[in-house]
Formats: structure tokens, C-alpha cells, sequence
């Protein structure tokens, strides 16, 4: 080894339980190899009794950082240093960057679903919006709708008390929200894009939302969190009332370049790491 010479690798991962069958870690490595970077991205098993030592570990290791998965979201937050504003509205993590030895966390999630649409040449500003469900998805969408330009939210969730209480925050946060209950055959208010950000349809279930699709109008924005498959049933049904649909790849590809680039100071390219993900669904189903 000569003085150039480094064969140390920087560390990061992404932090969940259960975390088997989440193909994070194909899409990082896709754009890491692309970026010609010598980094290891590694999905780890952390139960929610172990979380503050893995926070501790980040630093230990001096780690590049993390992304936080199901369902450590929301508690990773009082183990770190710093919490972006966006993420701090949110109330919620998905990814850390370690600024020499200060964790900072970050929500990408939201920013990742707007630049989705953004490539697909849709515009937010002025519209309504309906988001299916009230978690952890829902709320980023929520707020990163709000603070761009979103007229209106309707929130429809199966627990009020979730529902509502996301409600409040976003009419605290200054936006128009109104909430309703998620019953099946639900008339869905006369929005430009609806979004379901609940699990329902993702693999191996083929479940649709059970709203009244007559709502649906030709030209209406649809989207779907879901990543796998990225052609949910409700996407498919949504299409053929006429709809234009987003699915949810996009939102995981841009949140993680976001992350990437939080990380590195470097945007990757995000057709390699879609074309990765795809892939790596059809090996998978
Ligand atoms: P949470 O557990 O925080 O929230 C789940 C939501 O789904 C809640 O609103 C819940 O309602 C609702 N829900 C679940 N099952 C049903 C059902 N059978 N009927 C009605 N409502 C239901 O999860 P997240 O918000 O973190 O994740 C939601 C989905 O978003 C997941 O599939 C996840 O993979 C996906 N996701 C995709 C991302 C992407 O980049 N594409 C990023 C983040 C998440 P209730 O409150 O009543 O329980």
C-alpha cells in the first residue's frame, strides 16, 4: 500500500425492523458503484429496545450516516443532535447524516414524492389534495405539500384519532386540512390528486383501496406509495377510469438521492438506481 492508498470504506445503512425484504440497499449500491464511491450500505436489524446503542454505533463507527426505516421513525429522533425543520413539522427521520460526530436527521420522504411528480410535469401549487391514510408516508407527503404550495388537504384515515390529530397539526402549521373516516365505498372529495399512502396493495396482496372509483375522473392526478409493485391494483384501476398515475418508485428513488446527496455532497443518477430496483422486483416476485 502506498501513501495514496485508503482501504477503508465509509459505512452507512439503513436501520429497521423487520428489514429483510426492503431492496434499499440495491438501489444505494447501484448508485454508490455509479458514483464510483467506495462505500458499504448495509440493511441492519435493529429491534426498538436496541436503538439508542445503534444511534451510539453511528458514532462509534463514524458512520456516514443512515436511513431509518418502520419503526424507528419517529423515536430515533431524541438520540440525535440536530433536527432539520422540515423533518422537525413532519415529526419524523428517515434519513441522518454524521457531521462529524453530530447526528442531524432529515425527512426526504415528502421531497421525494413531490420530485415525482415534478418529473411527470405536475405542479402542486393552488391544488387539493386527498392523502389515504395518516402514518408515517402520509405525513411527509402532507407536510412537504404544505410548505409547496398545496391549496387544500383532505385526510382520509381508518383511525380517526390518527386522522385527526395529523388534521390539527397541518391547520397549526397554517394549512386548510379537513379530515375524513376511511369506510368502505368512501365518496372521496373533488380533488386534482389523490394519493394512497396506506400499505394497502403492497406485495403479495392485490387489495385496492376500498373507495367509490366513480370519484375518479379522466385527467385526475393518482399516485400510490407502494412500492411493491410499483402497478398496484389502484393504480391500475385508477388508469382505467382515465387517470394519470404516479407510482411509488419514484418517491423512493428521489428521497434517496436526497439522502445521497445530504450524505456525499454528490446527486447520483437516478435512472441507475430505478433500473436497479426494477430488477431486482423481478427477481423477487
Ligand atoms: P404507517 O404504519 O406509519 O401508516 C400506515 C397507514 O396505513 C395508516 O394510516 C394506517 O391506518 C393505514 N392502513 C394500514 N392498513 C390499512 C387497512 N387495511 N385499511 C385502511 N388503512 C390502513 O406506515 P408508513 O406511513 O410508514 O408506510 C405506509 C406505506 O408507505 C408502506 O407501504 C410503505 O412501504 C410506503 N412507503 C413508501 C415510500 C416510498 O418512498 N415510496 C416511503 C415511505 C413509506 P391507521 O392509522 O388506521 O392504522
Amino acid at each position: 500500500m502506498n501513501d495514496t492508498q485508503n482501504y477503508r470504506m465509509e459505512i452507512l445503512g439503513c436501520i429497521g425492523h423487520p428489514i429483510d425484504e426492503n431492496p434499499t440497499a440495491v438501489m444505494i449500491a447501484a448508485a454508490f458503484n455509479n458514483l464510483k464511491l467506495n462505500h458499504k450500505y448495509l440493511m441492519i436489524d435493529v429491534d426498538s429496545s436496541a436503538l439508542a446503542d445503534a444511534i451510539t454505533g453511528v458514532k462509534a463507527f463514524k458512520m456516514l450516516g443512515l436511513n431509518v426505516t418502520v419503526p424507528h421513525k419517529v423515536n430515533v429522533i431524541k438520540y440525535l443532535d440536530e433536527l432539520d425543520p422540515l423533518a422537525s413539522m413532519i415529526g419524523a427521520v428517515n434519513t441522518i447524516v454524521n457531521d462529524h460526530g453530530r447526528l442531524i436527521g432529515y425527512n426526504t420522504d415528502g421531497l421525494g414524492f413531490l420530485q415525482a411528480l415534478n418529473v411527470n410535469g405536475i405542479d402542486i401549487t393552488g391544488k387539493d389534495v386527498v392523502i389515504l391514510g395518516a402514518g408515517g408516508a402520509a405525513r411527509a407527503i402532507a407536510f412537504s405539500c404544505l410548505t409547496n404550495g398545496i391549496h387544500k388537504i383532505h385526510i382520509i384515515n381508518r383511525s380517526s384519532e390518527r386522522g385527526l390529530g395529523l388534521v390539527k397539526s397541518i391547520r397549526s402549521a397554517g394549512g386548510l386540512a379537513e379530515f375524513l373516516e376511511f369506510v368502505p365505498g368512501i365518496k372521496i372529495p373533488n380533488t386534482n390528486i389523490i394519493v394512497n399512502a396506506t400499505e394497502i396493495g403492497m406485495y403479495p396482496s392485490t387489495e385496492i383501496p376500498p373507495i367509490d372509483f366513480d370519484c375518479i375522473y379522466p385527467g385526475q392526478i393518482v399516485c400510490d406509495v407502494i412500492i411493491n409493485p410499483p402497478m398496484t391494483s389502484f393504480l391500475r384501476v385508477a388508469k382505467s377510469h382515465g387517470a394519470t398515475i404516479v407510482d411509488g418508485l419514484g418517491m423512493l428513488v428521489y428521497q434517496g438521492a436526497r439522502g445521497i446527496e445530504l450524505w456525499t455532497g454528490k446527486y447520483p443518477s437516478t435512472n441507475v438506481m430505478k433500473e436497479s430496483l426494477l430488477s431486482c422486483f423481478e427477481t423477487l416476485n
